[in-house]
């Protein structure tokens, strides 16, 4: 999920203020034209829940080098007023059963993979067999092996796999990227990494994320956005990995992590204290070094994003109101596959952040035993 959830459906007045918003897109964008004439990349959303609904399909509308082209669902009741929104001819329309089609369908270059976590690998499966490019939101799968496998298989039909790390678009996030390489303050000593929501207030809500054959719990939501960011602020692979379960609502996360703590062993000593949780709200980034520090907070929130370091650098937010985020990243996303340049969130970066996830289950199982993080 993002920092600042959003329950209630993308009504058709707001998708209609996000389309005239669109106009106001290229004087935001601080790009030039698209490397080829300017055409369009068309994407295609695969599932049709919340963050397709209230994220992705109105910043689509705000993207210069993006246009939505197609759906891919398996509730033909959510159609007509996405089609009629976003005017979506019925030839550009899929169920999950027939998505292979899309092979055929020339008005659609990429697939935007929006399901829940279990499906991700399957559907880019079949989306690369079709040649079309990927995007795929985070967790990447349901472990490195998925994810090797989706790397291999966009690699052998040459199409470009990229993960939906919003953050990694995101301007000040770019910044504590480069300080990773610059170390303004010296040797980087120690990092903490908190990203959590507090969910299920009234009980029954989001199934698939209580489920732990559908990739549920905190750790694949939110615990990825702990270990992306703690291995982009330093620019280095952890070593190994201590996690610890600590659900307490065990009503209602019966069989997924609620919260886990976790800790990680960098090279150069460098330690990184992180917890995931949807029983709390957290959302905090912090980097300290042998001579100063910086932080974030938000961290990871879909606006907002501000930070400040220990020399009084303020870090102010930079992309402005939701979805803007969104909008960047698939531009960027776009750009790569115009000028067949690397994506800079490729697959791999999700593999590797998977090595991580898998070694964080196998340390909770035994309560937080050292575990070592053998990168490929
Ligand atoms: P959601 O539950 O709102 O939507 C999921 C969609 O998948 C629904 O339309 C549902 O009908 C469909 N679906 C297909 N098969 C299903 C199945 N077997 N079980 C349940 N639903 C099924 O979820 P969401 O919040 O939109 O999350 C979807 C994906 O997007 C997840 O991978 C999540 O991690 C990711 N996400 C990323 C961000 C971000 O900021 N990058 C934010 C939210 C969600």
């Amino acid at each position: 999920m993002g920092g600042n959830r959003r329950r209630h459906g993308w009504t058709r007045r707001e998708a209609l203020q996000s389309l005239a918003l669109a106009g106001a897109a290229a004087a935001w964008s601080p790009r030039s034209l698209a490397q080829d004439g300017g055409r369009r990349i068309g994407v295609a959303l695969v599932g049709l829940g919340h963050y397709s609904r209230d994220l992705l399909a109105p910043a689509l509308q705000l993207t210069r080098h993006c246009r939505l082209a197609g759906l891919v669902t398996g509730s033909p009741d959510k159609l007509p007023e996405w089609q009629g929104t976003y005017a979506i001819p019925d030839r550009n329309v899929y169920s999950y059963d027939d998505f292979h089609r899309i092979a055929d369908n020339p008005d659609i270059d990429a697939v935007y993979i929006v399901t829940p976590n279990h499906l991700h690998k399957p559907q880019t499966l079949t989306a690369a067999a079709a040649g079309k490019h990927v995007w795929c939101e985070k967790p990447m799968a349901m472990d490195a092996a998925e994810g090797e496998a989706m790397v291999k298989a966009c690699r052998d039909h040459k199409v470009q796999l990229t993960i939906g790390y919003r953050m990694q678009h995101e301007p000040n996030t770019r910044r504590f990227m480069a300080m990773a390489k610059e170390r303004p303050f010296g040797r980087i000593i120690k990092l903490r990494a908190d990203a959590g929501w507090f969910g299920w207030r009234n009980g029954a809500d989001d199934a698939w994320r209580l489920d732990p054959a559908r990739g549920g719990g905190a750790m694949y939501d939110m615990g990825v956005y702990c270990v992306n960011a703690v291995r982009y602020s330093t620019g280095m692979e952890p070593l190994a990995i201590s996690a610890v379960d600590e659900t307490v609502r065990r009503d209602i996360f019966k069989a997924v992590d609620e919260t886990m703590r976790f800790r990680l062993e960098f090279p150069e000593d460098i330690v990184a204290e992180c917890v995931t949780s949807f029983g709390r709200n957290v959302n905090t980034l912090q980097i300290d070094c042998e001579r100063g520090w910086y932080t974030m907070t938000p961290f990871q929130g879909y606006e907002g994003n501000a930070g400040r370091a220990s020399d009084g650098t303020v870090f102010t937010p930079q992309l402005g109101k939701t979805p803007r985020m969104q909008a960047e990243q698939m531009d960027q996303d776009a750009l790569a596959i115009l000028g067949n340049t690397a994506p800079r969130v490729p697959g791999e970066v999700g593999v590797a952040d998977m090595r991580v996830v898998d070694a964080a289950f196998a340390s909770a199982r035994e309560n937080g035993k050292r575990v070592e993080i053998v990168q490929g």
